[in-house]
C-alpha cells in the first residue's frame, strides 16, 4: 500500500481542528467527538502508538472554567438576567466549549507528537554501551 505524505503540512490548530492525520491529512484522526480512531483509514498510521494523556484535559477545564464564571459576573452585573437564563446558559455553553477545545488540544498533541517523532524513552542496548 502506497502511504500518501505531505511535503507541505496544514497549521497546527488547523490541522487539529480538522482532525487530520498528521501522515496524509485525511480528516480521520476522531472516532467519536473526542476518542481517537484506532488508525487512520486512508494511510493506515496507527494512532494507538501515541499518549497524549490527561493533560489537556486538566488546563482546558481551568481554563474554560475561569473563562465561564468571568462571562457569567459579566452577564449577571451587566444585564442583571433571570436565574433561569443562566441555568440555560452555562451548563451547554461550557460543554460546547470543553468538548471542542479538548478535541482541537487533543488532535494538536497528537500531531505535535507525531511531527516531532516523540516517544517513551527507552534503555539503550547494553551491547551498544561504552564503558
Ligand atoms: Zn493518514
Amino acid at each position: 500500500m502506497t502511504v500518501p505524505s505531505r511535503s507541505d503540512p496544514a497549521p497546527l490548530f488547523v490541522a487539529s481542528a480538522r482532525g487530520a492525520c498528521p501522515q496524509c491529512g485525511s480528516p480521520s484522526l476522531f472516532d467519536g467527538v473526542v476518542r481517537f480512531a484506532p488508525a487512520c483509514r486512508l494511510c493506515g498510521l496507527d494512532y494507538d502508538q501515541f499518549n497524549v494523556g490527561d493533560g489537556p484535559a486538566a488546563f482546558l477545564t481551568l481554563i474554560i472554567g475561569a473563562l465561564m464564571v468571568a462571562l457569567a459576573l459579566a452577564l449577571e452585573f451587566g444585564v442583571h438576567p433571570p436565574v433561569w437564563v443562566h441555568i440555560l446558559l452555562w451548563p451547554i455553553l461550557t460543554t460546547v466549549a470543553v468538548v471542542y477545545s479538548l478535541r482541537v488540544a487533543k488532535g494538536a498533541l497528537l500531531i505535535l507528537e507525531y511531527r516531532n517523532r516523540a516517544r517513551e524513552g527507552r534503555l539503550a542496548d547494553k551491547g551498544n554501551m561504552q564503558p
